[in-house]
């Protein structure tokens, strides 16, 4: 993708903006790469910064020229909200030519990785639900100032848009280690975090001074994080889908990561949002955090980004997706994610159901649901039940928890929990 039109290639040293001097990749997306950049305008402790440089195709500049507005917004509409802190700020932004075109740069607060390194980092166990809660009741406060405040829709909440607040320690690290790769010669993991940094970020003990290049810890989305609760069950032979033996579940024993309160996030990449009455797209959000109404080609708004918060939830938690749809040889993978939602909440009201454009495909006009494949045989699992069942939660543990996601889960989008009614609720207060 560094052709004509793509990404800009960038080189370590490279002077950006006559400001910006790139010390190393932080990270990448679909529209750019971030990099690591010390501030020359800058001396005191704030002198890094995160830059990010956008594809060069029309396209692509334009829908930064949409995020640029956005982050003004974000930046101008009341600093003294609790909810601004925890959303990504923009310091400055600017042009930048290459072979391939003009991109668009961003200059942004530098952060630390994102709640999906978190994820892998917790060897896929997940957080304990302490942690899950600090880090939600920051998330629904920053979701508080962009919906009530700024008026904006995300659209695109998910582990990877979450970032952890870097401490000075972690940025000495992060110049340090990529300092030693260029002594030693050796070409550095793209987005290499050393493990000090990581014991730093979760037990918040402090970096060392650095010693041998320890191996490569690289992240990356692997594909064990992606089970699904259906496709996570040894199939047989002629079983219907997504009816597991009592006895087949693959139960996994839940360790999960603890993590310390003093950790800080911040809703990042505003790159797909938009305001609650201008659009850019009805194609919107990642596909495992996709609300019903989106998927049903329904009218959508804030409440959309509140089921996204539901999975991610349901993701830190478990480390596994809440709804990981998958296409068969029988059936696509929206008919898959419709069924997957209808087997967790039981059922959907008719009204929702036949709401949007592309109702009648799933549902017909009584509101039951088509099967596209007779062996089809949906069962009603509650994700309570889920947490007991597969993750062996305690019931206890289970029953706060799946109250407060199905609430960010609930099929109308009217009667879903907004941020500000999440951040009031018995699971996020402990109030049970
Ligand atoms: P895209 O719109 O291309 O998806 P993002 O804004 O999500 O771009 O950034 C891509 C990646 O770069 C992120 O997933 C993250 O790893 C890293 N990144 C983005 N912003 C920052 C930041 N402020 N500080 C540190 N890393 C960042
Ligand atoms: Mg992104």
């Amino acid at each position: 993708e560094y052709c004509f039109g793509g990404y800009k290639s960038t080189e370590i040293g490279e002077v950006l903006g006559n400001r910006y001097e790139v010390i190393r990749k932080l990270g990448f997306g679909h529209f750019s790469t971030v990099w690591l950049c010390k501030d020359k305008e800058v001396t005191c402790s704030d002198m890094y910064s995160a830059v990010k440089i956008v594809k060069a195709a029309e396209m692509f500049n334009c829908v930064a020229q949409d995020e640029i507005k956005l982050l003004r917004c974000i930046k101008s509409a009341d600093p003294n909200h609790p909810g601004y802190k925890h959303i990504i700020q923009m310091l400055d932004f600017f042009q930048e030519h290459s072979l391939n075109g003009y991109h668009t740069c961003i200059s942004f607060e530098l952060m630390g990785p994102s709640l999906l390194h978190l994820l892998v980092q917790s060897d896929y166990h997940g957080i304990h639900l302490p942690g899950v809660r600090i880090i939600l009741k920051q998330l629904l406060q920053g979701l508080v100032y962009l919906h009530n405040v700024c008026r904006i829709i995300h659209t695109d909440i998910k582990p990877e848009n979450i970032l952890i607040k870097v401490k000075d320690d972690y940025v000495r690290n992060l110049v340090e280690t990529s300092s030693r790769y260029k002594e030693l010669g050796v070409q550095m993991p793209r987005t290499y975090v050393s493990s000090e940094a990581w014991e730093h970020y979760i037990y918040c003990r402090p970096i060392p001074p650095l010693g041998p290049i320890p191996g490569a810890g690289c992240f990356e989305r692997t594909s064990k994080i992606g089970a699904t609760r259906a496709s996570s069950f040894p199939k047989e032979e002629g079983e219907p889908k997504m009816k597991p033996e009592k006895h087949s579940r693959s139960n996994k024993l839940h360790q999960p990561m603890y993590i310390s309160p003093n950790i800080e996030v911040k809703i990042a990449d505003l790159g797909n949002a938009c305001w609650e009455d201008h659009h850019f797209s009805c194609n919107i959000q990642t596909k495992q955090y996709r609300a019903l109404e989106v998927i049903l080609g329904a009218d959508y708004s804030f409440p959309a980004d509140m089921w996204s918060v539901g999975c991610l939830a349901f993701e830190l938690a478990t480390a596994e997706y809440l709804f990981n749809p998958k296409r068969t040889s029988s059936i696509s993978s929206t008919e898959d994610h419709v069924y997957l939602i209808c087997e967790t909440l039981g059922s959907i009201p008719r009204y929702i159901a036949q709401r949007g454009a592309r109702s009648q495909h799933f549902f017909d006009q009584q509101g039951n649901l088509r099967t596209h494949d007779d062996s089809i045989n949906l069962k009603y699992w509650k994700t309570e039940d889920v947490l007991v069942d597969k993750y062996m939660w305690k019931r206890v543990d289970a029953i706060p928890f799946a109250t407060f996601v199905e609430g960010l889960i609930e099929p109308d989008p009217e009667l879903r929990l907004t941020a500000a009614a999440a951040l009031t609720s018995d699971w996020i207060n402990e109030t049970f």
